[in-house]
Order: structure tokens, then sequence, then C-alpha cells
């Protein structure tokens, strides 16, 4: 049997280079020593309430403890059960379903970014994570909900008045007045459902206005912040009581990973959530949950270049000949202009385009483009886009030829290249 090579020392030690120093080693370690060894390292500071700006939380939140040889990243632990004997007390690890300590750091890391009171809870999809809110809402209770939510939430909710007597209520929720009128009329509602900017359409809602009223109306108020992130604007703080994000978009941002997230601040609604993600078993696997806390390492610079970019083109589109409508809330005169501007930091990076030639020429952009890319779902770093009605179950208020603009981060003249090009090639 071969010996074991030996192993080397590294550089870092006083053994090192062994062969070359003419030192005693025990004089090297007594140096060592007398220097002072390992350097006093200063406290982690990644908390949320160290005051800094969420470009930093990004970067910082969810890291290991700042100790001398400790990793920067935090590890993924691939175990299904934990060592366990006797009576589990709350806090203990037991079996994977109900937590692991690879969820934890991105737990930690949502929360601080979107200011919740308590750790984030994360789900194995972002639909996952509408089920678990949906379900607050009791047997024969009802939800008003914007006409425009994302349209498998919407068919979610549709199964829930089949399967538990639930009467879900459509609104337009860039009016405020008919949300407030619908909240006032028939039973108490059970749950205020808003998504702002709606996906397709960018309608939109007044959070702080609507918050208040859901809440005065005795309703759980729910706000999908999927399309704006945290960094575009935090509900909480204007008044919701929960927040859901599909983490596959820009969180998770590389289109590679799908998971989803709820974030609340009370410690009753965070145990029922909790209690249902446990017992309905719709968990984020380790390996996802990292990747995602890898991805929203660099949130802050993909949306501020997204956003920037998709500045540009709405602006560009506005004026293209070919081009019938375009609604994007950062152009001035987008109907949810004013109000995005006053509730959000960012106007994000989706864009509604009417092309001129109807559904076909919809359509056929899907073929035309070369860069872009011709695909569902939205927030990565590759613009993708998709004539939305191609679903069926897509809302009939949707118009035919709304195509759904992703925007990346490739270069602003190669991407408009490329949808000039198509939206000509589509006319012909
Ligand atoms: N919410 C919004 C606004 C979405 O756009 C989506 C997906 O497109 C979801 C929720 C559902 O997320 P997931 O696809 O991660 O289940």
């Amino acid at each position: 049997m071969r010996a074991a090579p030996a192993r080397h020392p590294p550089p870092w030690t006083a053994d090192y280079p062994a062969d070359v120093s003419t030192t005693p080693a025990s004089e090297r370690a007594a140096a060592a020593i007398s220097t002072g060894g390992a350097a006093e390292l200063p406290k982690a500071a990644a908390e949320p309430a160290s005051g800094w700006a969420q470009s930093t939380v990004v970067v910082t939140a969810g890291r290991p403890p700042r100790e001398q040889g400790a990793p920067v990243n935090p590890p993924v632990v691939l175990s299904s059960t934990y060592v366990s004997a006797g009576v589990p007390g709350p806090g203990d690890r037991v079996y994977a379903r109900y937590g692991t300590e690879t969820w934890e750091p991105l737990e930690e890391a949502l929360a601080a970014l979107e200011g919740a009171a308590r750790p984030g809870l994360i789900f194995a999809s972002g639909m996952a994570a509408v089920a678990a809110v949906m379900s607050l809402v009791p047997h024969g209770g009802r939800i008003v909900m914007p006409r425009h939510t994302y349209q498998v939430a919407l068919q979610h909710a549709r199964e829930l008045t089949r399967r538990s007597a639930i009467t879900v209520d459509l609104v337009d929720v860039a009016d405020t007045d008919a949300v407030l009128a619908a909240l006032s009329a028939g039973p108490r509602p059970d749950l205020l459902w808003l998504e702002s900017p709606t996906n397709p359409m960018l309608e939109v809602a007044d959070l702080a206005a609507l918050a208040t009223a859901g809440r005065a109306a005795g309703a759980i108020v729910a706000v999908d912040n999927t399309f704006a992130t945290p960094l575009g604007q935090r509900p909480l703080a204007l008044g919701a009581h929960v927040v859901v994000h599909s983490v596959t978009k820009y969180l998770a941002g590389h289109s590679d990973v799908v998971l989803g997230a709820v974030l609340v601040d009370d410690a009753n609604l965070a145990d029922q959530l909790s209690a249902y993600r446990g017992t309905h078993g719709a968990i984020a696997g380790p390996w996802e949950a990292w990747l995602a806390l890898r991805g929203l390492r660099t949130l802050a610079l993909r949306v501020h270049r997204s956003a920037t970019t998709a500045q540009q083109l709405a602006e560009r589109l506005s004026s293209h000949a070919d081009v019938l409508e375009v609604r994007y809330p950062g152009l001035p005169g987008d109907p949810g202009h004013d109000r995005a501007a006053s509730q959000m930091t960012g106007f994000g990076s989706v864009i509604a385009l009417r092309p001129r030639g109807g559904l076909d020429a919809a359509e056929a952009l899907a073929s035309a483009v070369r860069l872009w890319v011709p695909a569902t779902s939205l927030g990565g770093v590759e613009s993708s886009l998709e004539r939305r009605r191609r679903f069926s179950t897509e809302s009939p208020t949707v118009p035919e030829d709304l195509v759904r603009l992703s925007v990346g981060i490739e270069d602003l003249e190669d991407l408009w290249s490329d949808l000039d090009q198509a939206l000509r090639a589509v006319q012909r």
C-alpha cells in the first residue's frame, strides 16, 4: 500500500516554506504568537437594523457569523433528518420538511430587504407561496383581488371558489374607489390580494390607501411584490400584512431556480403559514435556496441596470412607427406613472407592448427576434418576450396583441436593434 502523500503546510503557517527558512521552527512559532497570531475580527454587522442601504444588505444579509476561518458563504446542508432523541423543543431541528439551516440565510436576507420583523418563509415556488397565503381564507370566505392578477394566482383563487365555497371579487386595482367599493360591498372580506404593478398590464395600485382600507374592512392585506422587488417598493411599510414573492424572478435572477417566499410581521400569521408549509410539504430544496441567495447578491446591480435599460427602450418604443401602444410606469404619460413615482423607488423592467398588425404581428415577434428570448417568465439576466394571450388561461381583458417584455442586463443598443428589426420584419 502506498503511503498517503504528506500534506503541504499552507502559506499562512509559520512552517511555510518549510525547506528554505533558516529560522528554527520553535522561534518562528514564537514570533507568530508575539505578533498577535490570529487578528482581532470586527464584529459581524450584517443586521437589518444596521441602517445600511438595501444595495449593501443584498450583499451582507444571511452570511455566516464573522469568525476566524468561517466560510463567507453559508454551506449547503444535504440532510433530510437530524440527530434528535426525546421530545423535541420548539426550536429543535428534527426533519427537513420543517426547516433546514440552508433555508435560513435566504429567509433572513429576504426579511431584511422587505423590512419584515421576522424571518421569511420560503416555499417550493411562487405559486406554493400564493397558495399558502390563500389558505388563510376560511371556507365560505371572501377574496377581493385585481382582475389582472398573475393568471395562475387567479386560477388558484377560482379553484377555491369551487372547493371551499369562497367568493372572489375581481377589481380594477388602479381604480382606488372601485376597490374601496368592493371592500365595503357584501360580506366582510377575508383577504385583499394586491399586485402592483400587475402582470402583465402594469397597472399601479395605491398600496397605502388600499392597505388602510383593507385593514379597516377586517381583511388580511397581501401584496405580490414580484414585479417591483423589495428594492422597488416595500409593501409592509405601506401597511400590508403579507408580502409574497416569486423568488424565481428577480430575486434569484438567473432563470435557473423555481422558488417562492412569504414575509410577514405578525407572529400568529407566521405560525399559521409555517404550519401550512410543514403539513402541505411544498418546501424548497436546499440547492434552490442556496442558488437563490447567490443570485440575490447581485439584485441591486441587476435591478438598476435592467430598469435603466427598460426606461430607454420604453421611450424609444413609444415613438416607433410600428408600435401601437406601450405601457411602462416609468413613462411620464403612463396612467400609473404618478402613483408609481410616489410609492416606488424604481419603475421595474417589464414593458407591455402592442405592435401594429394585431395578434399575428404580436405572435410573429417571438420568431423574429434573435437576441431576445421567446419565453415565458421574467426577471432573468436575459431579456425575453411573449404574447400573453397565447395562454388560453390569460384574462380575456388582456389585449390579444399584448407582448410582455422582460428586460435583462444585455447592452441597450443590442436589445434595441434586435427589437427594432423584429418590429419592422413582422410588418412585411
Ligand atoms: N406572482 C407573479 C407576479 C408571477 O409573475 C408569478 C410567475 O410568473 C408567480 C407569482 C408564480 O411564481 P412561480 O412561477 O415561482 O410559481
